[in-house]
């Protein structure tokens, strides 16, 4: 079986994990029985460079014509590096909003995972962290707040602004789908997050989520305010599995989800279309600080490539082995320098890849 997968090494750390997540799959691969072809794309910073522009059309065809993208990161030292003196329709991240909007990625995955190795880094109470957590923030992406209509006016010589929110039932539907799919994969739970007690867009999200669990049996619904899901996430994150929600509350509730972790280098995410396709990148930032000295880490790409496997492939036992490989390692005790604690063996970036890589 062959991958089509177009791999966007971006800036900073970007070509360095991305080059780890490469030779993780392709392991992988060998084992499993599958050819990750991969072909490479310019964005940001690298394709301003070049291009001059942070994403050609040309590239874009090539990411459509792709099974999957993998993505590094974008961007450099905002205060420092020239692509910010830019017009913001040019700068790095223009390329990555570009992207998204012409592969029609509606659906943003977020896992948020505490690995019992590294509870020290978690910010909450030992008898919480304790029990671990295993969460999957699905935020809808293409509505709602940061779409709608908005203006700002003056009358009476006050000023006045406003933004709305929009959803209708079909966007509801596909992200409501999406996430009772991804429930069936996991520990068959969702938890649908509104505002239901003031606001109507959130009356018609609950409504249409509800139509959609009734074809997913096999899955546990419960809804709850954002109010109290935010403070649910660090009073008691482990009652979580996929917490389905609309695109602010999602925002904010994935940042609060990523933070409690405590482990940044770690966490994977995943943008989705109604097909099988899907854009993979890790949650971090291009890291312009430490690029180029081979100690970032790469897990977190590696992570999210192994949800490409799962999400886009359904290559589930190859993606579990790749998962189950970062948790050797760390049970192993070895460590890059962000998630480095006593006792453990720091390794650079292409040493835990490999290593990585070798426990597959
Ligand atoms: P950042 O995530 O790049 O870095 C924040 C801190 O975390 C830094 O100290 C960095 O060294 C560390 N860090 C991040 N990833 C790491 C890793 N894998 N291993 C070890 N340490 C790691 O955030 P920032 O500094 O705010 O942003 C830097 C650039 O990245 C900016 O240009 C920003 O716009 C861009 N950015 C891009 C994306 C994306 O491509 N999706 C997302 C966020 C930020």
């Amino acid at each position: 079986m062959n991958l089509n997968i177009t791999c966007i090494p971006g800036d900073g750390i970007g070509p360095e994990i991305v080059a780890e997540a490469k030779k993780v799959l392709n392991r992988a691969g060998e084992k499993y029985g599958f050819y990750p072809d991969f072909t490479d794309i310019l964005m940001g910073g690298a394709s301003i460079d070049v291009h001059g522009v942070p994403l050609t059309e040309e590239a874009v065809a090539v990411a459509k014509a792709a099974d999957a993208v993998l993505m590094g990161s974008i961007g450099g030292d905002t205060t420092t590096s020239p692509w910010y003196k830019l017009p913001p329709q040019n700068r790095p991240e223009a390329g990555l909003l570009k992207i998204r909007k012409e592969l029609n990625l509606f659906a943003n995955l977020r896992p948020a995972l505490l690995y019992k190795e590294l509870a020290a880094a978690c910010p909450l109470k030992e008898e919480i962290s304790a029990a671990g957590f295993d969460i999957m923030i699905m935020r809808e992406l293409t509505g709602g707040l940061y779409f709608g209509e908005r203006s700002t006016v003056v009358e009476g010589g006050i000023r006045k602004a406003t933004d709305t929110l929009t959803y209708d039932e079909n966007e509801i539907r596909r992200i409501a789908i999406k996430g009772f799919e991804i429930a069936l994969k996991r520990k068959r739970k969702v938890t649908s997050v509104d505002k239901a007690n003031v606001l109507d867009s959130s009356r018609l999200w609950r409504k249409v989520v509800e139509e959609v669990a009734e074809h997913y049996p096999e899955v546990t619904l419960e809804h709850m305010l954002v109010d109290n899901c935010a403070m649910q996430l660090v009073k008691n994150p482990a009652q979580f599995d996929v917490i389905l929600t609309e695109n602010m509350f999602g925002d904010i509730l994935s940042d609060e989800a990523s933070m409690v972790t405590g482990s940044i280098g770690m966490l994977a995410s995943a943008s989705l279309n109604d097909t099988k396709f899907g854009l993979y990148e890790p949650s971090h930032g291009s890291a312009p600080d430490i690029a180029g000295k081979n100690i970032a880490n790469p897990i977190a790409t590696i992570l999210s490539a192994a949800m490409m496997l799962r999400f886009s492939f359904d290559l589930d036992e190859a993606a579990g082995a790749m998962e189950a490989a970062v948790k050797q390692i760390l049970a192993e005790g070895y460590r890059t320098g962000d998630i480095m604690s006593d006792g453990c063996k720091q390794v650079s970036c292409s040493e835990m890849g490999s290593l990585i890589a070798e426990r597959i």
